[in-house]
This record gives structure tokens, sequence and C-alpha cells, in this order.
């Protein structure tokens, strides 16, 4: 997951440094300071502070994670399907 807060936007309101404190800080009347790439612990309390951002500042995008897709299979001919 990856974090955005629009900058302009924001209007220092503290809600994310509450939520994921380690995750956004508030370091002056109005300067926000987060991290792009929180940690998948911190996941879950990312998007809680994202979604009480009462200007929706916040914006989470995902990541390109290697997926665990199946790759292709090869097809398997019955035993004894083509000896007749
Ligand atoms: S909750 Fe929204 S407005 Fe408040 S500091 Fe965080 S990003 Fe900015």
């Amino acid at each position: 997951m990856r974090v955005v807060v629009d900058l302009a936007v924001c209007q220092g309101y503290a809600q994310c440094a509450f939520l994921a404190p380690d995750v956004y800080r508030l370091s002056g009347p109005e300067g926000l300071m987060y991290d792009p790439n929180p940690s998948d612990q911190a996941r879950e309390r990312v998007s809680r502070a994202a979604a009480a951002c009462p200007v929706k500042a916040i914006t989470l995008e995902p990541t390109h994670e290697p997926t665990h897709e199946p790759t292709h299979r090869p097809t398997h001919e019955p035993a004894g399907a083509s000896d007749a």
C-alpha cells in the first residue's frame, strides 16, 4: 500500500496522526509528515486514518506486489487414453 496526502487539501486536523502516529505526524502548525510506504502491520490503522480525514486528503494506492495467480498448467491426458 502506498500513501499519498494532498498537502494542499490537508488542514492539519490531526485525525490521521491520532489514529496512526507511526505513519502520520504533525510537525508544526500545519506541517504533516508521513510515511508513504507503511508496513503491512500498519495497514489497518492507515486505512482507518484515511477514512477519518475530514477533508479526504489521504489517498491509498495499491502497490504492485507479486500475485500468486496460478501459472499456465499443462493439461494431462487420462492414463492409458492414448494407447488402445
Ligand atoms: S486528518 Fe486529514 S486534514 Fe487532518 S492532518 Fe491528517 S491528512 Fe491532514
